[in-house]
């Protein structure tokens, strides 16, 4: 992984991508964009962009490309040129991974996906709560948070999400095969492209993610003259 890369979290709904991507994020120093959570969060304020999102989501659909590419210009645009960024939850089809192509400028695309079985996914996510005031996420069949159903961090209430209830779960599924699984196939063409098995508990994934960012960086640092004589 270069300083300056954009890393992308891929894997179906309910893999770990907000879990491992809180880690990633501050163990290796990256700006973190979890786009579900920017749109979350401007529901809570109650901005006509928030309102927008908040009814598809809670359909289990997509948010509009050019929406969601919005976000991400930002923030790509506020990191420093050697800051590396991590997103979560875009792109997510095809149309999207052109968006950020033209939005990444010179950056190097880090791709990590995260494989989990459908079961596996459907257990964590009708176990999972986040904070209605600081967006952390706990799992009520995984690590419960010390307290009941309030936050660790703020103390604040620990709710459901709308789009984790299995109605919404089995469209959500249905979008990610239908939309993110063509992305998923194209990507795995690129040499930046590895992926982990995401049905460990969270912190093998996450070794399993930093080693392998790891000895991508050895990689991508080995002089290429050397490997020809
Ligand atoms: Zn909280």
């Amino acid at each position: 992984m270069k300083n300056d890369s954009i890393i992308v979290l891929l894997g179906p709904p309910g893999a770990g991508k907000g879990t491992q991507g809180e880690k990633l994020a501050e163990v290796l120093n990256l700006i973190p964009l979890s786009t579900g959570q920017v749109l979350r969060e401007e529901a809570r304020k109650g901005s006509a962009l928030g309102k927008e999102a908040q009814e598809i989501m809670e359909r289990g659909d997509l948010v509009p490309d050019a929406l969601v590419a919005e976000i991400v210009r930002q923030r790509i645009e506020t990191a420093g040129p050697s800051q590396a960024v991590l997103l979560d939850g875009f792109p997510r089809n095809l149309p999207q991974a052109d968006l950020l192509e033209q939005l990444k400028g010179a950056r190097p695309l880090c791709l990590v996906n995260i494989q989990v079985d459908e079961d596996v996914v459907l257990k964590r996510l009708t176990g999972r709560r986040y904070c209605v005031d600081c967006g952390r996420i706990y799992n009520f069949n995984l690590s419960t948070p010390k307290q009941g159903d309030v936050c660790d961090a703020c103390g604040a209430q620990l709710v459901q999400r709308e789009d984790d209830r299995e109605a919404v779960f089995q469209t959500r599924f249905r979008v990610y095969r239908e939309e993110t699984v063509p992305l998923i196939e194209a990507y795995s063409q690129k040499s930046t492209f590895f992926a982990v098995n995401g049905n460990q508990p969270p912190q093998a994934v996450f070794e399993e993610i930093s080693s392998q960012l790891e000895e991508m960086d050895r990689e991508v640092n080995i002089p290429a003259v050397e490997l020809e004589q």
